[in-house]
């Protein structure tokens, strides 16, 4: 009886751990959840660019009818005269273009929405501080498009086309005037130092986005990378799950799993980016047998909020993507409104530990200025390591001793 008592007591306290989330969740909607929203708005697209439901499914047409001039957004959301001024001064600077799928994520009369701060451009960009390529991807590339910066992996940038320009992107810089696809000569070229190089063991394709490239550029690439002995595993970096669902075709994904093992990463920021296309383009590349990883970008005003990441994170591994990494901004230069401090970071990952599944808990990153690379960082639960005695506290905050031996030292 005094067991079943004590228990009872601990799962209180356990519900009370997350009363505050309970509470909030219902209020942060996913894109599933606010479907009858976004689809009011794609009706209002597909009305005004005179299209049907198949024109709206096939990834060309979304391509070709991106919204890229305050004009045409201002017919689907509402702007000020200020904002327009403004998308068209930046616009000069730095292109924009949204997919029809993605704007009709945007809330149409919220200035605040998640999805309308990264694809719409803001008269904050328009700031100087910051740097165009805080990277340093220029001083680590080796023919142009390959950046190594890790012994054992490198990536390749085969297109600096994107289905929507996100309005914080690091590569701002390559965006550039015009949709550029890398010649094929060039992609041999990469491919040839990666068989050169044959401690080279992963092989991440990346871009813009790299299932912009074609079906057939990729299924060539691919082949080709396959054919070389020590590349072990082949990921894609990709946001089309997001912004562009509709570039997960049968066909694509047919290709993909012929040269297993690949991976993808793709970048869902926010859980009104999962719909119900989201849903089925993670799901057809889940079932083709892909792992899925997701990488976050921590962004003032977007998702700098303990409750939307952990419900992101929480419904993402209903669509079986595993939230890989959660990256600080970095400071590119027109990007500075979406900068957050770090003890922004470590409060959303010191929510997270213990409060939800493990699986929905990725590793949070600072990214070293001029290519020092990767590194990671998390709330400090080591308290005291001694010679025979170490000290922590659990993520409720309570302290505990271990006793530290072993052969070592
Ligand atoms: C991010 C990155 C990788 C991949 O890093 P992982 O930690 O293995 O995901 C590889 N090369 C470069 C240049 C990168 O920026």
């Amino acid at each position: 009886m005094e067991n079943a008592r004590r228990a009872e007591e601990r799962f209180e306290k356990l519900r009370n751990e997350i009363q505050d989330y309970e509470s909030i969740k219902g209020q942060i909607l996913t894109g599933i959840e606010d479907y009858e929203k976004i689809e009011y708005q794609k009706k209002k697209i597909l009305k005004h660019l005179n299209a049907s439901e198949d024109d709206y499914r096939d990834y060309h047409w979304q391509m070709k009818n991106r919204f890229t001039s305050s004009e045409s957004l201002s017919k689907i959301i509402e702007l000020s005269g200020d904002e327009t001024k403004y998308i068209n001064e930046v616009a000069a600077r730095y292109r924009f273009a949204v997919s029809p799928y993605y704007l009709s994520l945007v809330e149409p009369d919220n200035p605040g929405c998640a999805i309308r701060k990264q694809a719409i451009p803001m008269a904050e960009e328009l700031n100087d501080i910051g740097e165009l390529d805080p990277m340093d991807e220029k001083g680590t590339a080796i023919h142009e498009i390959i950046t190594r910066r890790y012994p054992d992996r490198l990536i390749i940038k085969i297109t600096n086309v994107c289905g929507m320009f996100c309005r914080f992107c690091q590569r701002r810089r390559l965006i550039g005037e015009t949709d550029k696809v890398v010649p094929r000569s060039k992609i041999q070229t990469a491919i040839e130092y990666v068989r050169e190089n044959s401690e080279i063991r992963d092989v991440l394709i990346t871009g813009g986005d790299a299932f912009l490239a074609s079906d057939e550029l990729i299924d060539w690439m691919l082949k080709e990378l396959r054919a070389i002995p020590h590349v072990e595993i082949i990921r894609f970096g990709t946001r089309t799950p997001v912004t562009l669902p509709q570039r997960i075709t049968k066909n694509l994904v047919g290709i993909l799993k012929k040269y297993h093992p690949v991976f993808v990463n793709t970048h869902f920021n926010h859980p009104r980016e999962i719909t119900p296309e989201a849903k089925t383009a993670c799901e057809m590349l889940a079932d083709a047998g892909i792992p899925l990883g997701n990488q976050m970008v921590l962004l003032n005003g977007v998702n700098n909020d303990k409750y939307v990441v952990r419900k992101l994170n929480q419904k993402l591994l209903t669509i079986r993507v595993k939230p890989y990494y959660i990256f600080h901004p970095k400071t590119v230069k027109g990007t500075s409104h979406f900068w957050v401090k770090i003890e922004e970071g470590l409060e959303i990952m010191e929510s997270l530990r213990g409060r939800t599944s493990g699986l929905a808990i990725p590793t949070y990153i600072i990214n070293g200025p001029k290519g020092l690379g990767k590194t990671p960082i998390m709330p400090n639960y080591l308290l005291c390591l001694g010679k025979d005695k170490a000290t922590f506290r659990n993520w409720q905050g309570k302290s505990f001793e271990i006793e530290n031996f072993g052969p070592g030292a």
